[in-house]
């Protein structure tokens, strides 16, 4: 059989779908909402009326019946417009609804997942901590069963939680050692923490570089009880499972990665064709032409990397290796791609009113979330059997 890269007429017609939602909604109101600081529930709301935190879940659950690869075409398309809508949707989906979908028991699922398809609830994914990033199998955060109520009791603290203090936020899933292996190993297990939790605390948004129109905070637990029923998942699996989670938001954040690096294809095309110097479009200088070319060779091989990826998870291959090799690939041609697109644009690209200005703050983040670039090469390394 011919191997074919084209897109089926359902996810060609949703990619055109989100293609124009960004370009009509997302474009023209977004950077007066990053220069605030601001949170646009407005525009997540519609996001939700289309479907979109829905599209990998089964219709039972509230969601869209969709796919993997549905999902990472909206990210690509909202991202090449603006990369906080779309990690929103990244989070709200990969980090916040999947560890429901794949380890909820059914009352879980059934009372969560339709108002997260919805995107009328955010749904947040509590992992790194003060001291724990990259290794994050060190979490200090516990969780100890009171034997007398059952009730699970979280003490720690969590940091960078992405969707975490919004006005529509949920729950957020947090790791926690809830005991010890007979070797002494952390056993780590997940759990549901609703917010408004007793204990359960939600620090002022971080004042960040980028992605500025997304929600990011610390999270502190005090003796937070929450019932033994919010365990996610079998207990002590939750290391497993978090592994599990991350590499297919690989995938996910690669295909948000390939958006940026697009945007600064698309802007920097138009910039080139009208911007004059020494008399002439700049666009007629082939240093011009040669680095819009070597931005499309970028975005285009960025592409390549996370549909390969996102094609082995969908017949259920490993696609463990593949995930970062995306990864790592299309968020260093992101950074590349903004950085060339800044300079494209002269002066103007230092300005915040241009969108390049918004991607090339918002592109480091991409090197560094949901593993950084170091940890990628180190799977890959791992992967091809060097270093044990
Ligand atoms: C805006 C934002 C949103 C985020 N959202 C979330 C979220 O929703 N949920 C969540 O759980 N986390 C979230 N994170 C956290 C993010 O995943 C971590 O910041 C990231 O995994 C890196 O961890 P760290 O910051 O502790 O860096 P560290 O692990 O301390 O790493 C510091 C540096 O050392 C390098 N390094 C570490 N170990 C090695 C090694 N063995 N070999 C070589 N180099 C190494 C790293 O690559 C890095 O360059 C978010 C972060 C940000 C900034």
């Amino acid at each position: 059989m011919a191997l074919d890269h084209r897109l089926s007429p359902e996810h060609e017609e949703l990619r055109r779908t989100v293609e124009e939602f960004a370009h009509d909604v997302v474009a023209p109101k977004i950077g007066e909402f990053y220069e605030r600081h601001e949170f646009p529930y407005e525009i997540v709301r519609q996001m939700g009326s289309m479907g979109l935190f829905g599209l990998p879940f089964s219709e039972e659950y509230g969601g869209m019946g969709g796919d993997y690869l549905a999902l990472c075409l909206a990210l690509e398309e909202l991202a090449r417009v603006d990369s906080s809508v779309a990690i929103t949707l990244e989070a709200g989906v990969s980090l916040g609804a999947m560890p429901l979908y794949l380890y909820g028991t059914e009352e879980q699922k059934r009372t969560w997942l339709p108002r997260l398809c919805a995107g009328e609830m955010l749904g947040a994914f509590g992992l790194t901590e003060p001291g724990f990033g990259s290794d994050a199998g060190g979490t200090r955060t516990t969780a100890i069963r009171d034997e007398a109520t059952g009730e699970w009791v979280i003490n720690g603290t969590k940091s960078f939680i992405t969707n975490s203090g919004t006005d529509i936020t949920g729950l957020v899933t947090v790791t926690a050692v809830t005991g010890r292996k007979d070797d002494g190993a952390p056993r780590i297990s997940t759990l549901i923490v609703p917010s408004g939790t007793p204990g359960f605390t939600v620090a002022p948004a971080y004042s960040k570089v980028g992605w500025n129109a997304s929600d990011t905070h610390e999270l502190s637990f005090a003796d937070v009880r929450v019932p033994e029923a919010n365990l996610l998942g079998e207990e002590g699996r939750g290391y497993a499972q978090f592994l599990r989670i991350l590499d297919e938001g690989r995938i996910a954040i690669s295909a948000l990665a390939t958006g940026l690096a697009q945007g600064c294809v698309d802007e920097s095309v138009e910039y080139a064709n009208t911007r004059t110097a020494f008399g002439k479009p700049i666009g007629a200088n082939q240093a011009i032409q040669f680095k819009l070319a070597d931005m499309e060779m970028r975005a285009h091989t960025s592409r390549i990397a996370w549909r390969d990826a996102a094609s082995r998870l969908l017949v259920g291959e490993p696609f463990k290796k593949q995930a970062a090799l995306a990864k790592l690939y299309s968020s260093e041609s992101a950074v590349t791609n903004a950085r060339e697109a800044t300079q494209i644009h002269g002066g103007y690209g230092f300005m915040n009113e241009y969108p390049v200005a918004r991607m090339w703050r918002d592109a480091k983040i991409l090197e560094i979330g949901e593993g950084t670039s170091e940890v990628q090469r180190m799977l890959i390394a791992r992967e091809l059997g060097v270093g044990g």
